[in-house]
């Protein structure tokens, strides 16, 4: 007997393991296992979660549709995958797993557990590395040591995917119909509908998004065919829908990256594609740099600073300016229009992420850490690699190229990415009325919106005082 285990992965479409399984003949049967305790743990968003088990549900049914079972066990936490997995394959005579790898600290330490555990009853586990465009350990600069710095990485991964001869991974040998009908079981169906029901959202919050791989797919070829060519142009404007908006799609794995890639890359041939086709793989590459960062570097996992110096900052615990920084009240127009999009929708346009992350880190000078768990207790798309990665870049403590004392104006910000106020308007309706300029400093108009804050930070003197700050925490390192 052969065993899928599906993890971050939650699709049938470009899956090398099922694929692999199913390409001996053997019997096939499939299995996720339940964590609920690791994500208290790390604090995943309700809508996270949600969109977790809806996709579940999906992919149980897709399988079973297809004469595969998927059994769903509680296994609590991590520590308990080794034990319920070795019961689970004692149980059905299972002798290979085919499954993708993962690289969070966390998870490598689960899955070696498993490994210990499964070698001693003789069972093979077979990884595939699905999750990623290249492997994180493939890349490495003429030292052999891991690129720190994107524009090399992006060199060498664009050669990279030149080179390999990589196309899409065959449809799975599906089982043929044995009698009357081939139809598979889902056990544990009940168990992720109330895990689900039991988070008790507010429809107006899960509404928007559209779980399983059947919506991803959808959306991919949408954006695609609509928006990828304009994707350079419009990209860092959050008013209008320029970006892809399949984040989700990826972490959760209810999309492939390399189907992803594959369908950008047919796009290069289109010379009114071309530019914006470019752009986007260019994320894509951004999102395995970060996850050979967090691989190569696993102390960040741990909390701990790409620079090691910067652990001496002196940061400020403000908990006041936190809260009105949670809460959308800075009386920054675009940084409040951007908090109150997070918690209002449980997802943040990438250029208001740099721009909040920054301003949290800089302008109030409050310990990246604390935004950085913020933005996953929110995001649907939450995710440790991008997360950190997003934020050690716009905190300065990470592998930003560009020197330590960056500060984006949140005013200059405002005018230039949300130049008719489109976007602020939206979120903040304290500042619907007012016009084109005055909506990006309404402190020039106070009388026009009295509920709406005065600024709780100046702008001027923020460079001067990061730099200041940093440099202290280096010459005392
Ligand atoms: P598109 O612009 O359409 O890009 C396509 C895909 O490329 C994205 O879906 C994503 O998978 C990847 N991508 C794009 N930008 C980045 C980036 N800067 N780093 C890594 N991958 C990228 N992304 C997450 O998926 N999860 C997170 O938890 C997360 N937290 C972030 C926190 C901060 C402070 C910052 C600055 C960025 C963070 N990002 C995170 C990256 C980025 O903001 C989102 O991936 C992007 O906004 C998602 O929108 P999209 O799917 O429309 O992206």
């Amino acid at each position: 007997m052969r065993l899928v285990w599906f993890r971050n992965d939650l699709r049938c479409h470009g899956h090398t393991p099922l694929t692999q399984a199913l390409a001996g003949g053997d019997p096939v049967i499939a299995l996720y296992l339940l964590c609920p305790r690791q994500w208290d743990q790390h604090e995943v968003a309700p809508l996270r979660r949600w969109y977790v088990l809806e996709s579940l549900l999906e992919l149980g049914d897709n399988l079973a549709a297809k004469g595969i079972d998927l059994h769903v066990l509680d296994a609590g936490d991590f520590d308990g995958a080794a034990d319920t997995l070795a019961g689970f394959v004692a149980e059905h005579g299972v002798r290979e797993i085919f499954c993708n790898r993962e690289y969070p600290l966390n998870e490598l330490n689960r899955d070696r557990a498993v490994a210990r555990r499964l070698e001693q009853d003789g069972v093979r586990l077979h990884g595939f590395d699905d999750g990623v465009l290249v492997p994180p350990r493939t890349l490495s600069t003429g030292k052999g040591t891991p690129y720190t710095v994107f524009t090399a990485y992006k060199k060498r991964w664009d050669q990279w995917m030149d080179d390999a001869d990589r196309c899409a991974v065959p449809e799975p040998a599906w089982p043929q119909p044995s009698g009357s009908s081939n139809q598979g079981r889902f056990h544990g169906r009940d168990r992720v509908a109330a895990l689900r029901d039991g988070l008790d959202l507010p429809e107006s919050l899960t509404r928007p998004w559209r779980p399983g791989e059947a919506a991803a797919y959808r959306q991919l070829y949408d954006f695609v065919e609509h928006q990828l060519g304009d994707y350079k142009r419009y990209r860092d404007f959050p008013a209008e829908p320029g970006t892809s908006g399949l984040s989700t799609a990826l972490s959760a794995g209810t999309l492939a990256p390399l189907d992803a890639y594959l369908a950008a890359r047919r796009a290069l041939a289109d010379s009114g594609a071309r530019e914006g086709a470019a752009t986007w793989i260019g994320e894509l590459a951004w999102r395995d740099f970060y996850r050979q960062i967090m691989h190569r570097f696993p102390a960040l996992a741990t909390g701990a600073p790409f620079r090691p110096e910067t652990r001496l900052l002196q940061w400020n615990d403000n908990d006041g300016h936190f809260q009105a920084w949670c809460e959308g009240r800075t009386g920054y127009p675009l940084v409040d229009a951007a908090m109150r999009q997070l918690v209002r929708t449980g997802w943040m346009h990438n250029r208001l992420r740099m721009l909040t992350a920054m301003f949290l880190s800089k302008h109030l000078f409050i310990d990246w850490h604390r935004g950085e768990r913020f933005f996953m207790q929110h995001l649907i798309d939450g995710d440790f690699a991008s997360n950190n990665g997003g934020w050690q870049w716009s905190a300065s403590t990470g592998t930003d190229a560009a020197p330590y004392f960056r500060v984006f104006s949140p005013i200059r910000q405002s005018q230039r990415f949300d130049p008719d106020g489109r976007f602020i308007a939206r979120y903040v309706p304290e500042l619907a009325e007012l016009d084109n300029d005055s909506i990006h400093e309404p402190w020039t108009q106070p009388l026009l919106c009295p509920d709406y804050p005065a600024p709780i930070v100046a702008h001027k003197g923020v460079k001067e005082h990061v730099q200041q700050a940093f440099r202290q925490a280096g010459d005392a390192w």
